[in-house]
């Protein structure tokens, strides 16, 4: 789905670095270099970077309300 707006362990607020990290990794950028330039540096929210899979667009049509 999309990027969770605070990591789960720490509370940290994580989602307004998603744009630019995907920016990032497009580029072909390491993705470790990746979370390094966009500051996050605690493993928890590291790790809610790297096991995420955007599914947003997929998801979304099926997500439409019938008016
Ligand atoms: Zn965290």
């Amino acid at each position: 789905m999309i990027i969770p707006i605070r990591c789960f362990s720490c509370g940290a607020v994580i989602a307004h670095k998603w744009e630019e990290f995907t920016e990032l990794t497009i580029s072909g950028i390491e993705m470790a270099d990746a979370l390094d330039k966009v500051g996050l540096m605690r493993y928890c929210c590291r790790r809610m970077y790297v096991g995420h899979i955007d599914l947003i667009t997929e998801t979304a049509p099926f997500s439409t309300s019938i008016q």
